[in-house]
């Protein structure tokens, strides 16, 4: 039995299949994770047109079969973000986020705030130039995190709850510990970093503060070593 569903859409990669076809990895409001094929999409007739494209927002059609993937029946543009492919730099900021999404969200799941948080993303990058830069990346990387319940602690030390000198961040706990409780495999992660880190997920992504590179380093790393220690995902770090 085929079941026909209606979700909005972000495309987040698209890979040749076959003489005509694509497969498509979709980021779905209503879903989370979607794989779909787009079948003649490639025909230069396709009655898709050229919306079937990375970081396209789409309203969609899909017939779910027996198979893993989708199929979809019909697409209809919400949002091309058509600014962004404009400047090399704000492209480069979507393919790393769409390697990003693809790595940290694998599952078929609705996740609403990880959803707005890359339409969000997406639109800022399309309208402000700015937005290419590392600070916004970190912040929608450290948003995303919280979004998928993987945010690492930064209020008290992780081993004794002491909420003064801390000085750097333990990957195997999962957050910030002070002075005396640092171990070897923790590295430096300074007052500026915290500041930054939670500056960034309070603010607004148009408005992510700013970090000098040794903090953003630092960010950087608590974020991609947290992913990996306690998600399991290998991300490429933004640094
Ligand atoms: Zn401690």
């Amino acid at each position: 039995m085929s079941q026909t569903l209606k979700t909005e859409a972000i495309v987040l990669r698209k890979m040749r299949y076959g003489e005509a076809d694509s497969i498509l990895h979709l980021y779905t409001r209503e879903f989370g994770r979607v794989g779909a094929i787009a079948k003649g999409v490639r025909r230069s007739k396709s009655r898709f047109g050229g919306r079937l494209e990375p970081f396209f927002r789409l309203d969609l059609v899909l017939h779910e079969g027996r198979g893993e993937l989708m199929t979809i029946a019909s697409a209809s543009t919400v949002d091309p973000y058509s600014d962004l492919r404009t400047r090399a730099d704000s492209l480069d900021a979507a393919s790393k986020l769409g390697d990003f999404v693809l790595r940290l969200l694998d599952e078929r799941e609705q996740n609403l705030p990880a959803y707005n948080l890359v339409a969000n993303m997406l639109a800022l990058l399309n309208t402000d130039p700015r937005a290419s830069q590392r600070e916004t990346g970190l912040a929608f990387r450290a948003k995303m995190l919280l979004a998928s319940g993987f945010s690492p602690e930064l209020d008290a030390c992780v081993h004794c709850g002491a909420t003064e000198d801390l000085v750097a961040f333990s990957p195997a706990s999962g957050g910030i510990v002070c002075r005396d409780c640092r171990e070897s495999g923790d590295f430096d992660f300074g007052a500026a970093s915290h500041a930054f880190y939670s500056g960034a997920i309070k603010a607004p992504l148009a408005q992510a503060p700013d970090a000098d590179p040794d903090s953003q380093r630092q960010v950087d790393k608590a974020i991609t070593e947290t992913l990996a220690h306690h998600a399991n995902v290998r991300i490429r770090s933004l640094a």
